[in-house]
């Protein structure tokens, strides 16, 4: 399991190819916007026109990038990965999806010959770059064993949860909590700032003291700073999640009212044009 070919060059893509890189693997990468992929051509990797020249050749073939119709149009159609990889290669899926979606590409992989495994990331720019991911593992554990030295590559711990889509479940479960806990932290600083409290002094506050969690405590820079930009992790992938979240609580008969609501709150952000930004710009949405 030395061959791996690496469907998309975002944020986190970008971490994950380095890490391959310098640990050794042979890497291919395609990526949509084929200029983010040159870089890598300098590292080491082979730059493939198209998932499917991409997958040809690999043992494992993942994919990273935004959203279940960015998955759908690299693994699927004549250029898409399905139709490129050999028989008894292993296809992964890193990227953070909707559990339907996920068991219909297993489906899908199956059929080529392929066996499947749907491993979305915890951890961030940071960890991608570090190779300290957390990966959430869905799929049978001998598919999991064959390419654990590959995973150990990029990750830190590597979490197996269950058969297909176990998963992708566990991630939306991951960031609705995510989601919950940072809007509640955004509408404590608005609260202050109405107070007449300083919002940086409020926000080192919230990160010193026992209400930060490490993820609500790594955002308050940016939410005393009011600093979005460059995004670490897209407020538009924020809300795509919490979608993917209330749907699965829908099929599941539950209708969680704390993800409701922080969505409704992230989902006015991006109605504000502030998609690109960093997720803590969900403080925009409650500040007035
Ligand atoms: P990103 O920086 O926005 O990159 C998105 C990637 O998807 C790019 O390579 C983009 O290609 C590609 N893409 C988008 N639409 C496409 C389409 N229709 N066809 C083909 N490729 C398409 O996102 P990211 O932060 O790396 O996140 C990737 C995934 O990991 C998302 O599902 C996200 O929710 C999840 N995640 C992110 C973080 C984080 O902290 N950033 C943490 C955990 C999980 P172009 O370059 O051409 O636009």
């Amino acid at each position: 399991m030395r061959r791996i070919a690496l469907l998309g060059l975002g944020t986190m893509g970008a971490g994950m190819a380095s890490n391959w890189l310098a640990k050794g693997f042979e890497l291919t990468v395609w990526n949509r916007t084929r200029a983010k992929a040159e870089p890598f051509a300098a590292k080491g990797a082979r730059v493939a026109d198209t998932p499917r020249e991409a997958a040809a050749d690999a043992d494992l073939i993942v994919a990273m990038v935004s959203d279940d119709e960015a998955s759908r149009a690299v693994w699927l159609g004549a250029d898409g990965a399905l139709a490129g990889a050999k028989p008894g290669a292993i296809a992964a899926e890193a990227s953070t999806l909707s559990p339907d979606w996920v068991r219909e590409l297993a489906a899908a992989a199956l059929v080529q010959g392929l066996s499947f495994l749907d491993m979305p990331v915890g951890g961030s720019r940071d960890a991608a770059e570090g190779g300290n991911l957390v990966l959430f593992v869905g799929g049978d554990a001998e598919t999991l064993e064959k390419v654990r030295p590959a995973l150990e590559a990029i990750s830190s711990a590597i979490h197996h949860l269950g058969g297909t889509a176990a998963g992708a479940t566990w991630k939306l479960i991951n960031n609705m909590m995510v989601a919950v806990q940072m809007a509640g932290a955004a509408e404590g600083l608005a609260l202050a700032e109405k107070a007449g409290i300083d919002r940086r002094q409020a926000a080192d506050i919230i990160a010193n003291s026992g209400l930060a969690s490490r993820v609500v405590k790594s955002k308050m820079p940016r939410m005393g700073a009011l600093d979005f930009d460059n995004a670490d992790f897209a407020l538009r992938h924020m809300a795509k999640d919490l979608r993917y979240a209330q749907a699965l609580a829908g099929e599941l008969g539950m209708t969680p009212e704390m993800l409701k609501v922080a969505g409704g709150r992230y989902e006015a952000a991006e109605a504000k044009g502030l998609g690109d930004s960093d997720y803590a710009a969900v403080l925009h949405a409650v500040r007035e």
